[in-house]
């Protein structure tokens, strides 16, 4: 490239390297939530696509001054929405080799770098989280679109089962069952939706949002066919896990494939103290993970897995004349619904690599701690209670009366030290605290608490 090319990279990158680092060091004493709303970020941008354009370092500052108020700090230890995870140093600098780096991860001959790393990312997952030696694993954007591949890879499977071509199209097949818990997670419903098998039945669950395995039992003997169970690992409401020994023995008896979403609660699988929340689950046919929670990497990445990686690349894998195949190990695009997608996978192996065993072990300990610890700060304030039983990473708080709930939600969001979701659960308002941010530590946890305490008292909770 000529000097002028390179002189351009070189001033865009430093001035987005002077932003990255400059939101990275505020992002733990900022207030969480942003200044702006949407209407007052796009106050500050250009309404029409200006007719010239600008230097990319100037496009950069541009960008920067008008995103800066309307970011909600997600990396803040005291950021508890949805379940969102930080993102650690090693990964966000791999993240930004990857986008240097620009390479097209879909087969391993054009690619040999990005697809190696991610082959060893993939089998250090695989190690890591008890699962079955060889298992196929791709790398798509998120949980939802590796819910979707492995049911697709499920769907497939059962009905090759019964001698249906899957390829012929679901309608010249039979009607395959599809069967979770009540507190099945939306993104299943989706994912069962877009992959033909509609919304799934549900069968029930305990009070903690544990699938009913009897009325798992009665669902399966009820009817017949191919069918396909999802389980859950981590509940988003309480943190519980399916019980997967006994889910996975009924399923078997039917003949039914077994998917876990374990969005962020797979993870638990990595530490040797909560490893027994995960107990059975190695032996499902298919698990759903993000990488972007609970291990702590920037957005996007999930992880589909499945224990056929024969069955995976018969479902997902994709061919044609100009595509490249190096014999017949399986290319990064025969695990994935995609064609092009970057090298997502890389910042997974940095993630693991600056951990390493033990540290990913410390990690979910750590995150399981901070919920033990938030759990038993709220409980001593008076008038509020925690809802769940807190196995996992997962808090549920209410005040006496829903009103009031949704107003210490409000409360603490405006207030700006912490941001906490509402949601319903069991039918009652709660605030619910989801710890998957590496930085959540003790600290984090007494100004959290400190902050609920000055809420409620400035409600006049009790
Ligand atoms: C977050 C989540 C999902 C969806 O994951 P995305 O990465 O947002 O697609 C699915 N299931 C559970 C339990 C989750 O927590």
């Amino acid at each position: 490239m000529d000097e002028a090319t390179n002189e351009q990279y070189r001033r865009a990158l430093e001035a987005a390297h002077r932003y990255a680092l400059g939101w990275l060091e505020s992002v733990r004493d900022r207030p969480v939530r942003p200044e702006l709303d949407v209407d007052g970020v796009l106050a500050l941008l250009e309404e029409r696509l200006p007719q010239e354009g600008a230097q990319p370092d100037d496009v950069v500052e541009e960008l920067a001054a008008a995103a800066e108020d309307g970011l909600m700090a997600m990396g803040s230890p005291r950021f508890y929405g949805f379940v969102i995870g930080g993102t650690y140093p090693a990964a966000l600098a791999a993240d930004w080799l990857v986008s240097a780096w620009d390479q097209n991860t879909g087969s391993r001959q054009p690619t040999p770098a990005t697809a190696a790393v991610e082959e060893v990312a993939a089998r250090w997952l695989v190690e890591l989280l008890g699962l079955p030696a060889g298992s196929g694993v791709g790398f798509v954007t998120g949980a939802t679109m590796a819910n979707l591949s492995c049911l697709v890879v499920a769907r497939d499977a059962v009905l090759r089962a019964v001698g249906a071509d899957p390829a012929a199209g679901l309608q010249h097949g039979p009607v395959v069952r599809f069967l979770a818990g009540d507190a099945v997670h939306t993104s299943v419903v989706l994912a069962g939706r877009i992959a033909g098998l509609g919304a799934p039945r549900t069968v029930g669950a305990d009070a903690e949002g544990r699938i009913d395995v009897g009325g798992l039992e009665r669902a399966l003997g009820d009817g017949e066919g191919p069918a396909i169970v999802a389980l859950q690992a981590g509940d988003v409401h309480s943190g519980a896990f399916d019980d997967f020994s006994a889910a996975v023995d009924i399923a078997r008896r039917h003949g039914a494939w077994v998917h876990v979403d374990g969005a962020f609660g797979l993870w638990a699988a990595a530490s040797p103290r909560l490893r027994h929340l995960t107990r059975g689950l190695a032996e499902a046919d298919s698990w759903a993970t993000d990488a972007h929670k609970t291990l702590n990497v920037p957005y996007d990445c999930g992880v589909a897995i499945v224990r056929d990686e024969a069955a995976m690349t018969a479902s997902l894998g994709a061919h044609a004349a100009y595509l490249p195949v190096v014999a017949s190990i399986a290319d990064p695009y025969d695990r994935v619904p995609e064609l092009s997608r970057r090298a997502r996978g890389v910042p997974v192996w940095a993630a693991l690599r600056s951990l390493g065993r033990d540290g990913v072990g410390r990690l979910v300990d750590g995150l399981a701690d901070a919920a033990a610890g938030l759990a038993a700060g709220f409980s001593r304030i008076p008038g509020l209670e925690v809802l769940n039983d807190v196995v996992f990473t997962q808090v549920c708080l209410a005040a006496p009366d829903d009103a009031a709930t949704a107003a210490l939600g409000e409360w603490l969001r405006a207030e700006g030290t912490v941001w906490a979701s509402s949601s319903t659960w069991r039918g009652r308002t709660v605030v619910r605290f989801a710890v998957s941010n590496h930085g959540t530590d003790a600290e984090a946890v007494r100004r959290t608490v400190d902050a609920v305490r000055r809420g409620a008292d400035a409600l006049g909770i009790r």
